[in-house]
């Protein structure tokens, strides 16, 4: 019985394929970026959504909207789309996002404009069409193809649909969880992330330490540096000095990470001057840190101080230290939580494959989760392009996941 139910159900998805491309097309249309990257947060986004689960004809679908003044509708979408089944067993969750990082540089969009998607080569293009659009519209279509048949799911199917991931989740996943929608022996996944072949499965993750730099020295005329302090360069000084010692003092390796190591990586600069025969007088320099589980965070940070008061000594410059966050990693849980081996199972029916269980540099809403002591695993196909120009999302990983996600309801 289950067995000509999974290959009707395969079908009825292949069936799909192009409904499910279309979906996809209209929600990456809607730039859905955090007001903090001048955008206009995810209502416009979540009202196409809402038209696509009117139509699936979910059982219940109820909305969370926070409260954001930011934004031009006031509020921060969450939904959550219910499919009941006859059992009051534990529901499975697949918790998607809707907002999108912003285009970046949008000259270096080569294959299309950001949003404007384009199917070529089975991929579909554009900002947020792997990030988080592909699991999104996978899991959409997990349900309406069970729907659509008229079958009814081993435990019930709760599809969430949040905002503000990007952005640290103030106004999506962290309020939800506050509620207490989420019960400790539910099954939740977090498509948010993986591997090309999708034998990945995300169980723990790495501390995060996000922080900026401001170097102030004092500005000149180009042609009479010596008069100044040049910020420019003692913040390059101050990166290069911060970004081996903190690689050669926190140097652990730890293969149940992907990335056995703590990463510590200068990432974004602020602009200063605006013309080049200025001598910079300020400098802000930003880190994005991954950090394995083992090092406390203070004593990095203490670390970190150290080097900024050497070289205030050695320059003269004042250099202060901004934390933007600061997040121990949660426990990592057992590898046989009930989830993990759900999904193992349907990987292996589906495709044959057997999955490893490990951890990554983590950021997504699954460590909320973890947090709360509720687990929730990260899992999907994807190339990994997300926040990148010409992101795509490869349809057949798209169709090949939502296989997976139904699967994983007649478990
Ligand atoms: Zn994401």
């Amino acid at each position: 019985m289950r067995l000509m139910q999974t290959e009707a159900i395969f079908h009825q998805i292949e069936r799909l394929k192009p409904e499910m491309v279309d979906a996809l097309i209209k929600l990456i249309r809607v730039p859905a970026v955090a007001p903090e990257n001048g955008g206009d947060g995810e209502t416009l986004k979540s009202e196409i959504l809402m038209k696509f689960l009117e139509n699936i004809g979910f059982d219940s679908i109820e909305r969370f909207d926070i409260e954001d003044s930011r934004v031009m509708s006031g509020k921060r979408p969450n939904i959550i789309a219910v499919c009941q089944s006859d059992s009051d067993a534990e529901k499975l969750w697949i918790v998607t996002h809707l907002d999108v990082v912003p285009a970046g540089e949008e000259k270096l969009w080569t294959v299309t404009n950001s949003f404007e998607p384009l199917v070529r080569d089975g991929k579909v293009y554009g900002r947020g069409s792997e990030d988080n659009g592909q699991s999104l519209v996978a899991s959409l279509y997990a349900v309406k193809a069970l729907k659509s048949l008229g079958i009814k799911p081993m435990r019930s199917v709760a599809l969430a649909f949040v905002s503000d991931e990007e952005q640290g989740s103030k106004f999506g996943i962290q309020q939800l969880i506050a509620r207490g929608l989420f019960g400790k022996k539910d099954l939740i996944v977090v498509p948010d992330g993986g591997r090309p072949d999708g034998s990945f499965i995300e169980i723990a993750e790495k501390s995060l330490l996000w922080f900026r730099i401001r170097t102030i020295g004092k500005q000149a005329h180009g042609s009479l540096p010596n008069v100044g302090l040049n910020a420019n360069r003692i913040a390059m000084q101050v990166a290069l000095a911060l970004d081996q010692r903190l690689h050669s003092k926190f140097s652990l390796q730890d293969d149940f990470f992907d990335v056995p190591y703590s990463t510590f990586e200068p990432t974004k600069r602020e602009k200063n001057v605006d013309a080049l025969n200025i001598v910079p007088g300020e400098d802000v320099s930003y880190f994005d840190c991954r950090i394995l589980p083992k090092y406390d965070l203070d004593e990095i940070l203490d670390e970190i101080n150290k080097v900024l008061s050497e070289f205030e000594v050695k320059t003269g410059a004042k250099i202060k230290l901004e934390l933007l966050m600061k997040q121990a990693s949660p426990k990592p849980m057992v590898g046989s939580e009930e989830v993990v081996n759900l999904l193992r199972k349907a990987l292996k029916e589906a495709r044959g494959l057997d999955a490893r269980v490990g951890g990554i540099g983590g950021g997504s809403c699954a460590a909320f989760f973890r947090e709360a002591g509720i687990p929730a695993i990260v899992w999907s196909t994807v190339d990994e392009v997300m926040h990148q120009p010409n992101e795509y999302t490869i349809i057949e990983n798209m169709v090949s996941d939502a296989k997976v996600y139904a699967l994983m309801m007649l478990l």
